[in-house]
């Protein structure tokens, strides 16, 4: 995931900044320090109306700690906003930011007030403890002793930024990262400074939670900080080499225009046409994705090699039915059951499923899987993809349907306990996720579940984005439950397509504000 830190000479620049970096970026960063008259709530709102899935990290760094001001690459000075850094920390807190950024210099006393003042507010924001050193990298012992603190410390995330003097320093910093996952730590660990350019790109590799890429040349918040541009150009190569297409085919002119296309019956009002090709767009291939409304799925599948397609999206009712047609199909979806995904490999087709992992992304946001129970409602395709991701991940679902036996077949395949509909009230579950259609447009009034059977559920999901917010939604949030729309997996899902017809990781930010503008909806 990309951070886009925004620096600027006016509260005005920073703005028209976020305009830019809304559509790039997974997270942006709010370097106060850098940003001369921030106004942290014109700032914070500005991002969540362009786009509501970014997420914004508040930074204000000490002067010791951020870079050098002679290191800038413009020779910008360092806007050193020291007075009232907690206060500023604080509000952004208040604000709901996702992320506050505060170093591990500042002491144990600081960071605990503001864990504090997080659990206070709901624990909505998280705490980046950051590390840097920005003359020298420090020997391994220290950087595990440096971890270690910040654990301690309480850190959400832990953030360790050293200055490589050699190529070496990079092998140190970067060993941090496998280290966290056996703490099973989240981190973002990388060397400033030319010789630290290596980690910023091998980072994302090994599993760092983002990795920072300046909006243009010349606006780095860092020494040796990539742009996005060269960021995702070099991603990209180097992730061509292990998906099923080229990307330098797909890039290349000579190639002309890539097809890809849905395959559906309806498909009139799919979103994925507008969202796919805004995506596309802004990656810079020359392709068209296009809806067909399919009456014979085995020709529409001939004509995917016929018409040299490149891949295709298959939606109801044709996800288990097409599996037969198709020359492999991917251990996911094999399990599944269902295929959304084709790619078109010189001829040969491959089945895929990316509904169960653009789910699972849509919860990671929210809460982690793992050792958490989950009710499903329902035991169609989306059920399914339900169950595989959430026993993957290391929770437990317990499937309740309308029609018992169907819900048990899923059930016995999957190993899990199986409920009728009138025995819902019976369960204690963390999350209730709906995978049933009721509360869908035009049916917006319906409801699965009544509001009084949601009090005992941390959370609730629904699968479906349209409307934004169903009542059964509404009907949580009422409850005090936290809850995820359909939105996020529909994005997820089809950023996961994209990235395996193309190798391209696509904005995911962009398909969003595409969908909800076309929901005709503003996400509050
Ligand atoms: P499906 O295979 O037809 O399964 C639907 C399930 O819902 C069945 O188990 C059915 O129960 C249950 N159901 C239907 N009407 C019901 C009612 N009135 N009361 C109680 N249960 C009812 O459908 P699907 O492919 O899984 O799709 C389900 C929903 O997920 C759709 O709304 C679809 O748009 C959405 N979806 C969203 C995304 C996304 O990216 N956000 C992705 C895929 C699907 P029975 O077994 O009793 O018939």
């Amino acid at each position: 995931m990309i951070c886009i830190p925004i620096t600027a000479k006016t509260n005005k620049e920073a703005l028209q900044k976020i305009q830019r970096s809304c559509l790039l970026a997974d997270f942006i960063e709010l370097r106060m320090d850098l940003i001369a008259d921030g106004n942290l709530d014109e700032l914070i709102v500005a991002i969540r109306n362009t786009a509501g899935s970014v997420k914004i990290i508040v930074t204000c760094r000490k002067k010791d700690e951020a870079l050098a001001a002679k290191e800038l690459p413009d020779g910008s000075q360092t806007i050193n906003k020291e007075i009232g850094k907690m206060d500023l920390l604080k509000k952004a807190i208040s604000m709901k930011a996702d992320f506050v950024d505060i170093e591990l210099t500042e002491g144990t006393a600081a960071i605990g007030e503001l864990r504090d003042y997080c659990e206070k507010r709901g624990r909505v924001t998280g705490i980046i403890v950051s590390y840097h050193d920005i003359e020298k990298t420090p020997s391994l012992a220290r950087l595990k002793e440096i971890f270690n603190n910040c654990l301690e410390s309480g850190a959400t995330i832990v953030k360790i930024v050293t200055f490589a003097e050699s190529a070496e320093d990079n092998l140190r910093v970067l060993s941090m990262i496998p280290y966290a996952q056996k703490h099973s730590q989240k981190i973002i660990a990388m060397c400033m400074g030319p010789q630290g350019r290596i980690s910023r790109i091998i980072a994302p590799f090994l599993g760092a939670y983002l990795s920072f890429a300046a909006l243009d040349s010349g606006a780095q918040s860092a020494p040796g900080q990539l742009t996005v541009r060269q960021m995702r150009q070099i991603n990209n190569q180097i992730q061509g080499n292990r998906l099923p297409l080229n990307p330098e085919s797909v890039l290349s002119s000579g190639q002309g225009l890539q097809n890809y296309v849905l395959l559906g019956n309806p498909v009139a009002q799919s979103l994925s046409p507008a969202m796919h090709n805004a995506a596309l767009k802004e990656m810079g291939i020359d392709g068209r994705y296009n809806a067909f409304c399919v009456a014979d799925l085995e020709d529409a599948i001939h004509g995917i090699k016929g018409m040299d397609i490149s891949g295709a999206s298959v939606t109801i009712p044709y996800k288990v039915s097409v599996m037969e047609y198709l020359d492999e199909i991917h251990e996911d979806a094999q399990k599944i059951g269902a295929v959304n995904t084709i790619v078109n490999n010189n001829g040969r087709l491959t089945g895929y499923n990316t509904d169960w992992f653009g789910l699972m992304l849509a919860i990671r946001q929210l809460m982690s899987v793992k050792g958490q129970t989950f009710v499903i409602l329902g035991a169609g395709g989306t059920a399914r993809a339900a169950v595989y991701g959430i026993i993957k991940e290391g929770g437990l679902p317990i499937i309740v349907n309308r029609t018992i036996k169907k819900g048990k077949v899923l059930a016995d395949e999957f190993n899990c306990p199986c409920y009728s509909l009138a025995d819902l009230g019976k369960i204690k579950a963390d999350c209730l996720i709906n995978t049933t259609p009721v509360g869908m447009y035009p049916h917006t009034d319906q409801t699965p579940v009544e509001a009084k059977m949601l009090t005992g559920y941390k959370y609730v999901i629904d699968v479906i984005y349209n409307p934004l917010k169903t009542r059964l939604l509404c009907d949580a949030e009422g409850q005090g439950c936290r809850i995820i729309s359909g939105l996020d997996m529909f994005v997820h899902q089809g950023a996961e397509q994209l990235k395996l017809w193309t190798g391209i990781e696509p904005s995911r930010a962009l398909m969003k504000k595409v969908v909800i503008e076309r929901l005709g909806k503003i996400e509050s």
